[in-house]
């Protein structure tokens, strides 16, 4: 086995906002971005690296999980006064126990985020639309399509958690 066999060259495209990162991290620390990829390879395959979990998704799950206890909770509820008074929960009875109860309209966009990290695109958790980009150029319009889209078509403003993730989102290349 030559050199040449023992360390084989590599070659491959990153989009240009990866790049940019990788010329960051090359900063500093006084080296070049071809580098710093290979020590991420190198570490990454040494087992040094460990995938990143979807955090949000994870939280969103708790959360989802969370509600369906609650609704349970709820309906078991609901069925004893049933059955100890043999007439179905007042009104008022029903308004002291549902404010524990998340009961608003449209849950799932509550608890469900609208980024599809798995693609790098936004899919609409009502209608399943999607909205994907190119460029940086295309993803800030698809951002903001996306409002519109909600607006128009839903007739709703976007979720607390949607105008969240899609504040915290930033571009972070093509969707696949
Ligand atoms: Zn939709």
């Amino acid at each position: 086995m030559n050199y040449n066999q023992r360390n084989p060259i590599f070659s491959f495209r990153l989009s240009d906002y990866r790049k940019s990162k990788l010329d960051k991290l090359a900063k500093l620390d006084k080296t070049s971005a071809n580098e710093v990829a290979r020590k991420i390879i190198d570490k990454y395959l040494a087992n040094e690296l460990v995938e990143k979990t979807e955090d949000l998704d994870k939280e969103m799950l708790k959360l989802r999980i969370e509600k369906l206890k609650n609704e349970i909770e709820y309906q078991k509820l609901k069925i004893i006064y049933m059955k100890n008074f043999d007439k179905p929960m007042s009104a008022s009875a029903t308004r002291i126990i549902k404010p524990q109860i998340i009961t608003t309209e449209n849950t799932t966009a509550q608890i469900m985020s609208p980024y599809d990290a798995k693609n790098n695109r936004i899919q609409c958790v009502d209608c399943g639309s999607l909205f994907h980009w190119k460029n940086r150029d295309e993803f800030l319009q698809q951002k903001y399509e996306f409002e519109l889209h909600m607006t128009n078509k839903h007739n709703r403003a976007m979720t607390y958690l949607e105008k969240t993730v899609l504040t915290d989102l930033s571009f972070s290349g093509a969707s696949t």
